[in-house]
Parts: C-alpha cells; structure tokens; sequence
C-alpha cells in the first residue's frame, strides 16, 4: 500500500511540478489575501525557532520561568503585528491553574510481593515510572494486583474487559493500546481509537475506584520506545485544578522485562496473559501479588497561560463566528536530576509550529481585506501535560465552541525542504475535506495518508481537544517526500527525528534547517482557512462520526 501510494504520489509530482516555483498561485483567493498568503516568510519562522528554542528559554516548561517568558514573547509578537488581543478580561492571556507533580524519584517506593518467593523491587525511571494524580505529597497504596487485559469498556463493539468485577481499592495492571483487527467495524480496524490511548485507560481505571494503573509497555504496542515514556514522566506533570473527575494515587508504566518476571513470580506467562486479552470472553485475573507503593511527590500549584489573539472579520454578521489557528508552545522543560544536557529545547516540537501560527497571524493582519468570519490564534501551554491547555481552550473558547467552524492545528513540522505532500489526518472526516483537497492540488502536494492509523496521533494533539468539544479539527503537518530527493530520504529523516531527537535535549535548533517546509504547509493553512472563513456554512463532522454528536450538543445551545 505504502509502496504503491509512494509511486502515485511521484508521478502526479512530476505532472505538475514547475520547477522553481515555490509559491504557486492560488486562483481562489481575493487577490488581497494572496498577497497577504505570498509574504509568508520562512526565514521569520526560523528566526522565532531560534529564539524559542534557545537554552535562555530553558525547554520552556509549562509553569516554569521559560514557558512564561515564551508566552510573553509571543504575545508581544501578536501585538506587533496589530492583533487583537482575544485572552481574559482584554488581555493576550487566557490563565489556567494547574497541580505541577513531580515525582521524588528518591523517596518513592514500588514493589511486587508475592504469595511466595521475594519481592521485585523497582528502580524508578529504569523500570518503572508513576504519577500521583491525587496532588497528596505522600500516598500509601498496599493493595491486591489485577491484570484487565486492555482495560477497555467499549459497548459498541460488544467488548468489556471488566465484566462487572469490583475493582475498587485495587491496582489494574493492563496493556496499553486495543485488541488487534483488521475490522474497520471493530476499533476501527488498524486504527487506534481513543480506547487505546493511555489518557484513557487511567480515567476508566480511576472511574471504577481503582487505586492504581500499571501500563505494561512494549514498544509496538505504545507505539513509542521506552525513552520517550521515561523522558515524558520523569520531569513534573501538570494537572488542572478544579476538576471533578477521580484520580489515581498511581499512574504508571512498568518496562516490559519487569511485566516478564512479575507474571513468572504470579506463576503465568506473560504472552499467555497478552494473549488471552485479545478476546471477548477476556477476564479480570486476580494475581498473587500485592502491590507496596509509597507515593512521594512535590507539589506545586501554580499557573500558566494560553496566548490568543484575533483577527476580525469583515462580515457583521459573521465576524461572531471563527476559525481557529492552534499550537503549543510548551515542551518539556529542564529536568535537574538528568546528567549532561538536560535542557529539552523543543526546537521541532514545537517551536516550528510557534513559528508558524505567528506568520499566519502576521499575514491575516497585514491583508488589505479581511475574510468575513474571525480568525483566533492561539498559542496553547500543557500540551506535553496531556494537551491540558488546549482542554482548557475547548472547554472556555473564546467564541462559543459552536461558532467556531474550524481548528487547523501545528504540531512538530521538521524544517527538512520543500514538502510533496501534505499530511491532514482527520480531514476526511469533515465536510470541508472536498476544499482540502482542492487545496492541495493547487499547493502541488498529494494528500499523505496517515501510514500508522495504528499510533493513533488523531488523539496525540490539541486539535483533539476541538474535537472533543465538536468542532471540526486537524493538523496540519508534511508527508515524507521532499522536493530533490526520493522517499527513502525523507522516511529515513524521520526514522532518525524519532529514535534522536524526539522529546530528548538534542531537539535543538541547527542552522542547516530549511524552513521551507513550514512557510509551505503555514501557506497552504492559510488558503484553506480563508476559504472555510469566507464559505457559507459553518464546517462539521461527517454523519456518523465520534465527534459529530458533541457538534450536535453544541450546536443546541446556539
Ligand atoms: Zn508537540
């Protein structure tokens, strides 16, 4: 499939490529937005990546001085570029309050004890990792082991990992991801749904009284290696304050040699274990093992911002309406107890997409016309948290969620040269996917299929936090084929980004990177979002479609 899309893909290229035209025109535009479009300048994006991933920036951790100092900065670009400010009370800044919990790796106890033989005691970030999710500085957790297979309770499609069994006041040892299918009936079939995401297995977890969650992690399974789990908890996790919903006293992820020797101690074996999950008729396991955790963690309330800023729109009726442009400018910040370079600059991730919202604000304001509906931007924090900034956007928009027709999102767009392809996953899930596509033959990009439905990203980004809210929504990234080079290279580029730099302190800036890419795809936002600001209905879901009854629900309220 790969292989055959890649040949395609080559060939419509080469059919309409004109060589040495980067910005082709777009007929559809109001000549003033074209112009506006056209002065998208790559150089500007790398300038705002330099700076935002400097080491004075610090990694910009959500709630610490570097995070602060980037959303300052960023609202100060708004405001030279004449945005309006669209935050709280007048402001460029919507305020968010968070827990901030780090886990005092020192001091944090975890062990399996056995019916019989000795304890497996574990070494935090070598072997397991956890969180706190309750914001107690201390938790005491001495409590009975159960494996829930995949920890899932979907009834429309007939799957119930719990079967009604109490599990209050236990610890769920569970796999991460959904049972494997090629059913687009069942799970969707190679895609992940939101059932396979960690995100969700500890809220099920914590909704039936669990006390604890232990993910077992296997690379193909998460999807992710070791490290990336390991770098993302190891640090402080944020949480936000005043939220209803239950929490665990343990959240955490267990490296797939310790779940081998837990199961050998339980007396099973783990791929029989794995293995029996993957059907219907699955079963909780009660296993001999009681779990001794003590949970210390620092807490540290604080807050952090969001950063939004509008353009107006021309029409007076629909300038009470909206697109939203979104990307985080958070990353993981400095992590102390690291030997050598701790410093997690988040050049890629993401910066890049920093560097682009702020050309896209740039260019909507310096138009000599406006489109009728409104443009939001806006800088979001806590991404690396569990997309808790854009949540909070979702669910305190601005404009009333069920105005806002669109959200284009930018998450990680490696500066690599001058993209043949777009990615959109999610795109063909609403009405506007038609537009897109015509977008993108006008950019001379083919339409990227996601290649791993598998890794879920759908539900990895803050478009996901739109969605959940009902409004129609996708990022917008790059597919691997670059101008002057085969696939091969541009699959090796991101193959070599995921095992050396993805979310580690070598995701710094280097003067060797093209920014081409990013003012492309930045360009190519920029055309599709004037259209579905200027069109006459408002953008939805496709029937049918998960999100489309939270479209609903919002639309009841207008
Ligand atoms: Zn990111």
């Amino acid at each position: 499939m790969r292989t055959l899309f890649a040949v395609f893909s080559l060939a419509v290229t080469s059919l309409f490529a004109i060589p040495g035209q980067s910005s082709p025109a777009n007929n559809d535009l109001p000549t003033a937005a074209q112009q506006a479009m056209n002065a998208i300048d790559s150089e500007k994006i790398r300038a705002t990546v330099k700076y935002l991933s400097d080491d004075k920036l610090e990694g910009r951790g959500t709630g610490q001085k570097g995070g602060d100092t980037a959303a300052d900065w960023i609202a100060q670009q708004f405001k030279s570029y004449g945005l309006q400010p669209a935050g709280d009370n007048g402001t460029f800044f919507q305020n968010i309050k968070f827990y901030g919990i780090t886990t005092d790796q020192k001091n944090t106890q975890f062990s399996f004890v056995p019916k019989s033989g000795g304890p497996i005691t574990l070494k935090f970030a070598d072997d397991f990792v956890a969180t706190d999710e309750t914001h107690s500085e201390k938790s005491v957790i001495n409590a009975p082991l159960v494996y829930v297979g995949y920890g899932i309770n979907a009834p429309e499609y007939q799957w119930d990992d719990y079967k009604g069994i109490d599990l209050k006041g236990k610890v769920l040892l569970m796999l991460v991801n959904e049972p494997p299918s090629d059913d687009p009936n069942f799970f969707k079939g190679k895609a992940l749904t939101y059932y396979g995401r960690w995100t969700y297995k500890y809220e099920e977890a914590a909704r039936r009284g669990a006390v604890g969650a232990i993910l077992i992690h296997k690379t193909e399974m998460a999807s992710y290696p070791w490290e990336v789990v390991r770098n993302s908890w190891g640090g402080e996790s944020s949480f936000l304050q005043n939220e209803k919903d239950p929490k665990l006293k343990s959240a955490g992820w267990i490296q797939l040699a310790v779940a081998q020797k837990l199961a050998q101690a339980a007396g099973k074996d783990l791929d029989t274990l794995m293995k029996d999950a993957t059907s219907r008729s699955f079963k909780p396991v009660e296993l001999p093992i009681t779990v001794k955790e003590t949970m210390v963690s620092k807490v540290r309330p604080f807050s952090s911002r969001n950063v939004i800023a509008k353009v107006a729109g021309s029409d007076a009726r629909l300038k009470d309406q909206a697109i939203i442009y979104t990307a985080h400018y958070d990353h993981l910040g400095i992590h102390p107890n690291e030997p050598g370079d701790n410093i997690y600059n988040g050049a890629a991730d993401n910066a890049t997409g920093c560097g682009i919202l702020l050309e896209l604000a740039r260019a909507y304001s310096s138009a000599k016309e406006k489109p009728k509906r409104s443009i939001l931007f806006a800088a979001v924090t806590a991404e690396e948290q569990g997309l808790l900034g854009s949540k909070y956007l979702g669910e305190h928009p601005p404009v009333p969620a069920h105005n806002i027709s669109l959200d284009l999102n930018y998450d990680d767009i490696q500066p690599f040269g001058e993209p043949q392809q777009v990615v959109v996953s999610g795109a063909e899930r609403t009405t506007i996917y038609p537009l897109v596509e015509k977008e993108a033959k006008e950019f001379e990009m083919s339409i990227q299929p996601d290649d791993r439905p598998e890794a879920g990203h759908y539900y990895r980004s803050d478009h996901f936090s739109l969605a959940r809210v009902g409004v129609p929504a996708f990022s917008v990234n790059e597919g691997p084929l670059f101008k002057g080079h085969d696939l091969a290279w541009g699959e090796e580029k991101d193959r070599d980004y995921v095992a050396h730099r993805y979310h580690q302190p070598s995701d710094e800036y280097k003067e060797d990177m093209d920014f081409t890419a990013d003012a492309k795809v930045a360009k190519f936002g920029f055309a599709l979002g004037w259209e579905v600001a200027n069109s006459a209905e408002l953008a939805g879901w496709q029937p049918g479609d998960e999100f489309e009854k939270a479209r609903k629900q919002s639309a009841a309220l207008r």
